[in-house]
């Protein structure tokens, strides 16, 4: 059985005060250990209090990105080192956003998917097509393409505890979510990826999520699905009583 994990992606949003104030309102009310991971992915300059903040409650702390090597003259970037020093345990990588607006490759994804376990940190591995690749039927090939190389070199036990988003991009903030059937037909592909390329093993252990306007209303058709594992939740992620309905409901 593999735990669900519900990720909430704050993007560019909130305030320090409404990110403190978000998590002093959720942080005793997330169900307990067993059930459900529950992390909040918040921008860089709030991770620090953030952690601080959820010791000692069911809340997990990760960041949005991050550079893969451990110091260097790379103006504006944060390293693994810095936010592992904090107590960031997951950090998201590839996002199609990341990937379509500050050039990460599936070479710098894989990089960065390293470097985090290097740091002893979970990565959220994002892969999705794009509205045009869906139309033309090329989702499983794009999508396992991704999957391949961001997890080129990885050894399987590091696989296993690997958390992977599908997130189709034409389902991003758009209010158009994909089928519940279909997001878990490409988990699936994703899973027999992971299967000829580690073992099977990995792909039972490995937790898939799926993401693309995910809300209360439509989270458990998804984490219904046998091959999807929870959500990697943008826009409803943002309101505290939205983000623990999605919890309630992955349970
Ligand atoms: P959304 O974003 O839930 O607002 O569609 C998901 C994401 O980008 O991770």
């Amino acid at each position: 059985m593999r735990k669900p994990i519900i990720a909430g992606n704050w993007k560019m949003h909130k305030t320090m005060e409404e990110a403190v104030d978000f998590t002093e309102k959720v942080k005793g009310l997330v169900p307990s250990n067993a059930q459900v991971d529950t992390v909040i992915c918040a921008p860089f300059l709030f991770l620090d209090r953030l952690v601080k903040e959820v010791n000692g409650y069911n809340v997990k702390i990760g960041a949005q990105t991050m550079h893969y090597e451990e110091k260097g003259a790379f103006t504006g970037e944060v390293s693994p080192a810095a936010l592992k020093g904090i107590g960031v345990s997951h950090v998201i990588l590839g996002h199609s956003e990341r990937r379509e607006l500050y050039n990460e490759t599936d070479d710098s994804v894989n990089k960065k998917v390293l470097s985090a376990f290097r740091y002893g940190m979970i990565p959220i591995v994002c892969v999705g097509e794009s509205l045009e690749q869906w139309e033309n039927g090329e989702t499983n090939e794009h999508v396992g393409n991704q999957v391949k190389r961001a997890l080129q070199g990885l050894t399987e036990e590091q696989v296993k505890c690997l958390v992977i988003a599908y997130e189709p991009i034409w389902a991003i903030g758009t209010g158009k979510s994909s089928t519940a059937e279909g997001a878990d037909e490409v988990c699936g592909h994703i899973r027999q990826v992971i299967e000829n390329n580690f073992s099977k093993e990995a792909a039972d252990a490995v937790r898939i999520q799926y993401g693309g306007s995910v809300k209360p209303e439509n989270i458990r058709d998804f984490i219904s699905c046998p091959n999807i594992d929870g959500a990697l939740v943008g826009g409803a992620s943002l309101d505290p009583d939205s983000f623990l309905a999605l919890l309630e409901a992955s349970i």
